[in-house]
Parts: C-alpha cells; structure tokens; sequence
C-alpha cells in the first residue's frame, strides 16, 4: 500500500500538519518517533500559546496527541531509521519496515544543545531553559546568566535585559564569535556584564538553580557565582540524520525550504524547528505544520493522486 502522506515527527508541527491532513481527507501516517513530543515534553509552564493562560509543555503535547488520536489518525511511535528519497513513491525506513509515500512532511524538530553538565537537566524547568522567549518572562527582576558566545546569546541576553534584573553572559574565549551588530548591542547594554574565558561546570541547587560552579580556563581559578536563572544558547542540532543526502540541507544541518514548506524534493515539504533557525516557538511550528499539509493537499491534487 502506498501512503497519499506520512508525516514525521510529532511536535506542534507534526501534530498540527496530521490535524490538516486528516480533515482534508488525504489519511496520513503520522511516525511519531520513539521519544514523542519534541522540546514541549521537557518545558515546564507555557504561557504563549494562544488558548492556554498557562499550561505544562508535556500536557500540551498530551492534548494534542488526543486531538489526533480523536481524529483517529494512524500513528506509529517509533523512529525513522533511514529514508530513500531517490525512489517514488518515496520510501521511508523504521527499523525493518518498509513504508511508501506520495508525499512526506519532515517536522523532526531540532533539540537545544546543553552544556552536558552532571545537574544541568535536572534542573531544566527550576531556573535551567534553553529557550529565552519562552521561558523569559519567569524572570522578571531576577539576576539571569546567558551561556555562549554567538547570535543566539547575545540576542537572549539582549532579550532578558528588558525583563531581568541583570544579565551575565558566560563565555568560553575572549571574544564572542556573535555578528558585530548583535555583539554591539549586547555589549553597550548597561544590564549586560560579560565573564570571560571562563566555562560552566556545574549548576548548583536542590529543587532551584542557586548559582554556578564556574572556572577561569586561562587561570584555572574556580568560584561559585550565585544567579536565579541560567540561559543556555549555544546553538540547536536539527533532527536531520536520516535525510542528509537524500534532500538539501544547510551547513547548519537544517532543511531547506523554499515557497515556504517545499524542500528540494518534489512532493517532500518540511514544516517547523527542523527547518527554521530563527524563530523556534511553538506556535510558529503549528502555523508551518498547517501550511506543510495545505502544500501536500494541493501537490497531491495536481497529481491527481486525491
Ligand atoms: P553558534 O554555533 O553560532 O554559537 C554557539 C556559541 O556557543 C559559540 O560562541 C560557542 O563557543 C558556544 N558554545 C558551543 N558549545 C559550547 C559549550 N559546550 N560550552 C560553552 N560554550 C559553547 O550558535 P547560535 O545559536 O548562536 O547561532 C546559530 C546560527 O543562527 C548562526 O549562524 C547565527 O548567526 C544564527 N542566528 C542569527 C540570529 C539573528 O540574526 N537574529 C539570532 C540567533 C542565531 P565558541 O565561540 O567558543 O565556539
């Protein structure tokens, strides 16, 4: 059996493209992966998505698996393992079985890459984020840290310094490698200290971050430094490995996109955080996820195969 559309991944785009796809009659497949849920399962409140004064990132998620499952989509939750995207109907591996589609939506997301620190994820949540938009406005008149030295840092730190009550950006060198522009910005803030040459390696605190353990990598010198927030902005990794070689993607790793959800294969669209570097929210994903089963819908129209 050939799928009209499969549709991989299930964050606010994936669930959002599978709403779309379902009321429109094309009966997608939609692969959740083995960890489902994308980065919402590990946010804890969420206040800005339209609907929800405030709501659980994971009980978001859960509503709109139920949204689904309610539609009666068909899901598989386990993880695509390889895909062949030289063959129509495209194929698409999860573990040994074979699936076949007429048209895919790619919304595997991208995960924030943390500093791998031994209580940095316990404590995502309780003053660990790694995503200042979303998680910003718990901080307002706080003392916050931004860790990292490009466009991401000094863009949360510039960011934060409108709600905290002070932001200290952590970096590893003596320089930031973050665009003039940005680093100007950052820099001639007055809320914006910098703390050079200098790496995390702890976060401290029981039920709360309290503060960091932190060491000079030029002197070696180590020191606590107190802080009700930590800011972790060095970078994001897209959720790509299986499609690298089979579709365009950027030196970031990134699917690209163009007219606004197609990817460089015909009939193959991509939708959310595994194609957009700048925006990352929730909310933005859905509103691609609808636009990447809208371009389905019509693909699959032109082609006569609905
Ligand atoms: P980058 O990869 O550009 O920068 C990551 C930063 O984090 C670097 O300064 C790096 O340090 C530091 N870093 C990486 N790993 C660690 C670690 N383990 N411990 C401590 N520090 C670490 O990522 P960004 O997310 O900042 O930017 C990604 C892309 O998105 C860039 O092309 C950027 O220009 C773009 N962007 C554009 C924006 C805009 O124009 N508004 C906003 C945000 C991003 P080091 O320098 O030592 O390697």
């Amino acid at each position: 059996m050939v799928e009209r559309l499969i549709i991989i991944g299930s964050g606010p785009a994936g669930y959002t493209a599978a709403i779309y796809g379902v009321r429109d009659g094309l009966d997608p497949l939609l692969i959740r992966g083995f960890q489902a849920g994308g980065q919402l399962t590990i946010t804890s409140d969420v206040e800005n998505f339209p609907g929800f004064t405030s709501i659980l990132g994971p009980d978001l998620m859960d509503k709109m698996y139920e949204q689904i499952k309610s539609l009666k989509c068909r899901t598989i939750d386990d993880d695509v393992t390889k895909v062949d995207f030289g063959h129509y109907p495209y194929r698409i591996f999860v573990e040994e079985k074979v699936y076949e589609a007429y048209s895919i939506i790619i919304a595997t997301g991208a995960n924030a890459k943390w500093l791998g620190l031994a209580n940095e994820k316990r404590l995502v949540g309780k003053g660990v984020s790694g995503c200042a938009t979303c998680d910003g406005p718990f901080f307002r008149n706080k003392d916050v840290v931004v860790v990292g030295g490009g466009d991401s840092a000094m863009e949360d730190a510039t960011y934060l310094s409108k709600i905290a009550k002070s932001v200290t950006i952590i970096h590893r060198k003596g320089s930031f490698r973050a665009s003039k522009a940005m680093q100007d910005k950052a820099l001639s803030d007055k809320k914006i200290k910098v703390i050079w040459n200098t790496e995390v390696e702890d976060v401290l605190g029981a039920d709360r971050i309290s503060g960091l353990k932190i060491k000079n990598s030029v002197t070696g010198k180590e020191a606590t430094f107190p802080t009700e927030g930590l800011f972790v902005a060095i970078g994001h990794e897209p959720n790509t490995g299986p499609f690298r070689g089979q579709i365009d993607v950027d030196e970031s790793g990134y699917v690209v996109t163009h007219a606004v959800t197609r990817t460089s294969k015909e009939g193959i669209f991509a939708a959310g955080d595994v194609q957009d570097r700048h925006y990352k929210q929730a909310v933005v994903a859905a509103g691609f996820g609808c636009m990447a089963a809208i371009d389905a819908r019509e693909f699959l129209a032109g082609k006569k195969l609905i």
